[in-house]
C-alpha cells in the first residue's frame, strides 16, 4: 500500500501551524507522529491533499508543573517520553501505565499524546485496503452510505480505541485547542461525540496544543485493558476509574469511564454513585461492576464476539477497582 501524493508543510510553531491550516481550508490536515494518520492514508480513508507537520513545533513538546499545581502536557509529547517523564511517573502513574499500554515501542517513540487523543474510530469494515472496501461496495463511514455492522442504522457505531481517552476523561483532563480563530480549553468529559464519523466537538482547523491534568491530591486512578496480544493491540474493552476520597477513606467522588466499546467513552453514572458514601468494599465493587456490565453495549466490530466484550466489563472494573482498594 502507498501513500497518495500530497503536499507536506513543516511549521516552526503554532501560529504559523495555525495559519498554514486556515490557508489548507478542508483538504488540510494535521499530522504528529503519523501512526494513525499515515495508515488511514494508505488505506485511503483520509486523503488530505495538504499534510501539515507539527513533529518540529518545539512548544508542542514541552511538560511544564507538578502534581501540586497540575500538569500541562504538550500535546506533540511522544508516548516514550510521557511514559518515563518523571513527575508523570511520580505523581500521575495511571496516564505513564495506560500509555505503557499502548501498541508496540516503536510505535510509542513515533506516537504522540495528542494523536492519540484524536486516533480516527475503528471498525472491522473500516479498517481496510481499498480495494477490500470497495468490495463490499464501502461503509457510510468513508464512500459508502451503509453501515454492515447495524444495517438499519443511521449512525456509524466505529469505536473509540485509544488507552488514554478514557482515562483523560475519568481523571478531569482538559484540552486546549487552538486556531487562527482563537483559543479555548475545553474538558475532556465533553469532548467525544457518541457518532463513528463525526467523533469529536472539535473544528478540523484546531490545534491541539496541550493536555492539563488536575492537581493530583485527594484521589486515584487507575486503567485496565481487554486485548488480544499484550504486547501489541488496540483496546476492544477499556476501564478507566478515578476515586475522590476523604480523610477516613470514604469515597466522595467517582467516576468508571468504558472505552473500546463505543463511538465515544462512556462514562458510567450507576458504577460512579454505587461507590460514593462508603469506603471501597467488596459490595460497592460488586454493584459498580454489574451496573458497568448493564451499560456495556458493545457491537460485533473489532476483534473478539461482542458479547465477550459485554461480559468482561465486570471482571475488568472489578480489576481496577480492586487495584485501587489496595493502593
Ligand atoms: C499497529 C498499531 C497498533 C496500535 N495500537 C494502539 C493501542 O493499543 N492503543 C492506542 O491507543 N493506540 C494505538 N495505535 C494508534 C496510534 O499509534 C496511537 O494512538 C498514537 O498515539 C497516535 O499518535 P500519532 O502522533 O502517531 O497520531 P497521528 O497519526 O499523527 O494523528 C492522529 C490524528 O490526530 C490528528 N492530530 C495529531 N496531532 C494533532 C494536533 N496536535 N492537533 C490536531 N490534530 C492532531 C491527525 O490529524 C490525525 O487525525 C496503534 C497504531 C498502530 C499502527
Ligand atoms: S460502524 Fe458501520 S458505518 Fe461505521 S465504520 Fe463500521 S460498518 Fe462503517
Amino acid at each position: 500500500m502507498r501513500l497518495p501524493k500530497f503536499a507536506y508543510l513543516v511549521p516552526k510553531t503554532v501560529g504559523e501551524a495555525v495559519k498554514m491550516m486556515g490557508e489548507a481550508g478542508p483538504s488540510g490536515q494535521f499530522v504528529a507522529g503519523g501512526t494513525d494518520l499515515y495508515p488511514n492514508m494508505k488505506r485511503r480513508q483520509q486523503t488530505p491533499r495538504v499534510v501539515i507537520s507539527v513533529g518540529r513545533v518545539e512548544e508542542l513538546r514541552r511538560v511544564e508543573g507538578d502534581g501540586r499545581e497540575g500538569l500541562r502536557i504538550g500535546a506533540g509529547v511522544s508516548l516514550t517520553e510521557l511514559i518515563e517523564h518523571p513527575v508523570v511517573n511520580r505523581d500521575y502513574p495511571a496516564v505513564a501505565r495506560a500509555a505503557r499500554l499502548i501498541s508496540t515501542p516503536t510505535l510509542r517513540n513515533m506516537g504522540t499524546v495528542g494523536g492519540n487523543l484524536l486516533l480516527d474510530t475503528r471498525c472491522n469494515y473500516y479498517d481496510q485496503n481499498y480495494e477490500w472496501r470497495r468490495a463490499v461496495n464501502f461503509c457510510m463511514k468513508k464512500d459508502g452510505d451503509i453501515c454492515w455492522v447495524a444495517p438499519g442504522s443511521s449512525k456509524c457505531w466505529a469505536v473509540q480505541s485509544s488507552d488514554l481517552v478514557p482515562l483523560m476523561v475519568a481523571i478531569g483532563a482538559r484540552l486546549r485547542l487552538v486556531s487562527t480563530v482563537g483559543d479555548r480549553v475545553i474538558e475532556a468529559r465533553g469532548f467525544y461525540n457518541d457518532d463513528g464519523i463525526d467523533y469529536l466537538h472539535k473544528r478540523p482547523e484546531e490545534l491541539l496544543t496541550e493536555i492539563h491534568l488536575p492537581p493530583a491530591a485527594g484521589w486515584r486512578a487507575v486503567y485496565k485493558k481487554l486485548r488480544r496480544r499484550g504486547a501489541f493491540d488496540f483496546p476492544v474493552l477499556g476501564v478507566a476509574a478515578r476515586l475522590d476520597s476523604a480523610e477516613d477513606g470514604t469515597v466522595k467522588e467517582a467516576r468508571v469511564v468504558l472505552g473500546g466499546i463505543s463511538p465515544a467513552p462512556l462514562e458510567v453514572e450507576a458504577a460512579g454513585r454505587a461507590l460514593v458514601g462508603a469506603r471501597l468494599g467488596e459490595e460497592s465493587i460488586r454493584a459498580a461492576a454489574e451496573a458497568a456490565y448493564l451499560r456495556a453495549r458493545p457491537l460485533d466490530n473489532t476483534d473478539h464476539l461482542m458479547n465477550y466484550r459485554k461480559q468482561m466489563a465486570r471482571p475488568f472494573v472489578r480489576r481496577a477497582l480492586e487495584e485501587l482498594r489496595h493502593a
